[in-house]
Formats: C-alpha cells, structure tokens, sequence
C-alpha cells in the first residue's frame, strides 16, 4: 500500500509526518508498522535512552495476534516455541500454545536498519505539544501527527496492584533440558503475594529466569530476588556458568478507575500509545498483544484519512482504549478477586483452577478477548476466593507515592 502525500511536509529536516515522544515498544511497533505501509512518509523516533527499547525481554502468546500481524512484526522475534508449560501444588500441565520472544536489543536493531526511520537517543523529550516536541539539547521536531510512547503516567485515577519481577539471563555449564517456556511455576513458596517463576530457555545451555510476585506493595528487593533465582536454579539441578544479563520490572495491575477522568487529563496532549493510552493486559500488565493491535489500529485511521492531524488521532486512540478498557471490566474484577479477596498465601489457588480450563479458553483469556461464556466458565462451580467481597473490594491508590520514588511518569 503506498500513499501519495506523505515526505513532502513544509519545513525543512525537523519536519515529519510521524513523530514519537519515547522509543519503547508501543512507538517502535507502530513507527515501524507506518513505515511498512506508508513508505514515503518521514517518521521520527526520539527516546531518552542510549538506545531504543531499553532493557527489556517482551514475550508473547502466539494467539495473542492475528496471522497477518505475526507476519509483518516477524522481524522483531528474537526465539519462538511451539508449546508452553505451568506446574502447581496440584497441577502440571502442558499446553500447545507457541510462544515468541522479543529482546531489546533485537528490537534497536531491526529499527536502527529500517530506513526512513530517524532515531535520536540519550534526548529526553523536555516539552512534548500536539505539533512538536522540544529536545533536552533545544532541538525542536516538528510533526503532522505527534505522538506520546514514554511510558505510563501517573495517575490518581486507576488503583493499582503490581507485578513484579527481577530476572537473570543464565549460562549453564550443561544443557538445562527445556524445550519450552515454563510460565508460571507456582510450586514455589507462596511469599508476598501470589508467586511464581518464569523461564525462558533461549539456547540449551541458556535461559532467562525471573522470580514474579503479584504483590500489594512495589518495593523489589532485588538481592533476596536474585539469590531466589539461583536457589531455583539449583533446585533444577542447573549449575551456573554465569550471569549473562539482569532485568527487572514493576507492572501495573489494574483494580478498578475511572477512564473517563484519566483521558480529560490527556487532553490538548500528544495522542499517547501504549501504557500510557492505558493499553495493556489488566491482569498480566504486557502490552505486546495491544501494542500491535494499536499499530494496525492506528494505521488503519490513517489510511482511511491520510492527513489526520494530532488531535484527530488521540479521538481515534481514546476511542480504542475506551473500547478495551469496557471489555475488560471483567479482568479488573478477577484482578480484585486476586488483590483483595485471597489472602496473599492463598492467591495461586485462582490461577491453579483457571489453568485447568479448555486450552481455547485460556488463549483468549492472555489475548483480552474472553468472552460471555469464557466469563461464565472462569466463575462456575465454587470460586475460589469469594466473588463478592472480589467486587466491593477497593484497594488504595498508590501511583502518587510511586511517582514521589521515581518509579511511574
Ligand atoms: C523488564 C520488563 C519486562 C516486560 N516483559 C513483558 C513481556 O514479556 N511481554 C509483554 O507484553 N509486556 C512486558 N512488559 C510490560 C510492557 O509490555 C512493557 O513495559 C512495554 O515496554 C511498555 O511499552 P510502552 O511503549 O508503553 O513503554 P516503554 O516500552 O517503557 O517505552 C517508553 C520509552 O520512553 C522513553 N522515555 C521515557 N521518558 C522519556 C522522555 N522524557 N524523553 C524521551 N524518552 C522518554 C523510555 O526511555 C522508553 O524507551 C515488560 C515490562 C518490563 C519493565
């Protein structure tokens, strides 16, 4: 598909057609999925960081996305499975679902040899407006369509609970003997909150192994985290050659908000992608299954109305998040059953009986697409935890304090 129009905008080299405040994975995806379609159009991508994507190993389920969205985002995957594992106190189960890997690195690759794509990085974007955004070195940028991929706010408008986790990148000195992802291995002491280990096993002798919590609070305590891991390691019988790489993250889980309140503070800003459109998984706080929805969405707009302007766009994004965060509404209340109504020991015990539901089930359940009977089956027979107080329950809002610690916006 190719639009007459674009790279012939007024205004010499600052001036683009597309230009991205942050260069993390929703501004990536979608820069790159505007380049694909639109290849006469001049994109710009300017991120704080030394390179684009940060320090970050995104995963998704195949399921997540169409098989026309699996094709065009290809280049990003760094590994891919064909079958994914789970193991509770009472139950183990194996399920053939594909699973891919994008790592950061890959992702600054793939964008930094994409032509047409201008990438400015160690830039924080000092002011960013709906027709340009200014540089910490004063340069000013100027685009069509502006828009705003740094991350989530901070917002008085959602409460919260949290995923955490810190993760190493392992070498072995023998072959570990997966062939698939393991999860969530919820066999692991049920200790602030419901627990549970993730691994990744990127060669035979390497994995990425991250010990998660979905907590109330989000402190991480990094040292106990990192020496849980290697006591998990060794659990497996896998000894440690060395520790090749470490990443951390505290995602939002969202309890409950008010959406319309969080977009009127958005307001007269740049049109926001991904965690900061309120974009991601409520339950899992991943983006990547949104954040390529959002592209095609996004591209869709501009093919069907090639000179949008900022403003524009953000009605056509609010109009998206809207529509997810309805559609989501039931997640908020299993998020509520998870946070408030299961004491934290007993947490896992939701996620032990949801994994024995239909495979079917389960996928839509990671891609945001359950639906009326998925809703109905997830709660049938005797719930775990009780759904009532899961529904009244309502936590504090912690994002002011986060912000205080640096951690949010
Ligand atoms: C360690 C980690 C692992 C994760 N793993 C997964 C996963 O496996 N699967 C999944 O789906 N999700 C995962 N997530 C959750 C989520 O998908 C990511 O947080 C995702 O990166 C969010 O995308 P985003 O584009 O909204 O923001 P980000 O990717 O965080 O991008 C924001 C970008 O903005 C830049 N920035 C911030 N402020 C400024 C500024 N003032 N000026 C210029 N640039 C700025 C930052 O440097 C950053 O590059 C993970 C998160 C973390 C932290």
């Amino acid at each position: 598909m190719v639009f007459e129009g674009f790279g012939t905008v007024a205004g010499g080299s600052s001036h683009y057609d597309f230009l991205f405040a942050g260069g993390g994975l929703a501004s990536g995806l979608t820069a790159y999925r505007l380049r694909q379609l639109f290849p006469d159009a001049r994109i710009a991508i300017a991120d704080a960081g030394q390179r684009l994507g940060g320090n970050h190993t995104w995963s998704f389920h195949t399921t997540d996305a169409s098989l026309e969205q699996l094709e065009w985002m290809a280049p990003f995957i760094s590994y891919e499975w064909a079958a994914q594992s789970v193991a509770f106190p009472k139950r183990r189960r194996t399920l053939p679902t594909g699973y891919r890997s994008v790592t950061a690195e890959r992702f600054a690759e793939v964008l930094s040899r994409q032509s047409g794509i201008d990438i400015i990085t160690g830039q924080p974007v000092m002011s960013a407006t709906p027709d340009a955004l200014v540089l910490r070195n004063n340069q000013s940028l100027h685009g069509q369509i502006v828009f705003d991929g740094r991350g989530p706010m901070a917002t008085p408008d959602m409460s919260l609970g949290f995923q955490k986790f810190l993760g190493l990148e392992i070498e072995f000195e023998e072959p570990h003997g997966l062939e698939a992802p393991i999860i969530m291995d919820a066999t692991v002491p049920q200790t602030d909150g419901y627990r549970f280990v993730y691994v990744l096993p990127f060669t035979e002798t390497t994995a990425l192994i991250e010990d998660t919590y979905y907590a109330d609070g989000y402190q991480l305590p990094r040292e106990a985290l990192r020496d849980e891991i290697m006591a998990y390691a060794a659990r497996k019988g896998w000894r440690v050659k060395s520790v090749l790489r470490e990443e951390d993250g505290i995602l939002p889980i969202v309890l409950d908000g008010d959406i319309d309140a969080y977009w009127q503070r958005l307001e007269g800003a740049p049109a926001p992608i991904g965690l900061r459109a309120g974009l991601f998984h409520p339950i899992t706080g991943y983006s990547m299954a949104e954040a390529i929805a959002l592209a095609d969405h996004i591209a869709n707009a501009i093919a069907q109305t090639p000179k949008v302007q900022t403003a524009d766009m953000s009605r056509v994004i609010e109009a998206h998040a809207k529509s997810r965060w309805k559609q989501h509404s039931f997640y908020r209340m299993l998020n509520r059953m998870l946070f408030r109504a299961a004491e934290p020991q007993q947490r896992y015990i939701v996620l032990q009986r949801f994994y024995g539901l239909p495979i079917p089930l389960i996928n839509r359940f990671y891609a945001g697409q359950n639906n009326w009977a998925d809703r109905f089956r997830i709660l049938a027979g005797k719930p775990p935890v009780p759904i009532g107080a899961a529904i009244k329950a309502l936590p504090a809002n912690k994002t002011g304090q986060m912000v205080e610690e640096g951690l949010l916006g």
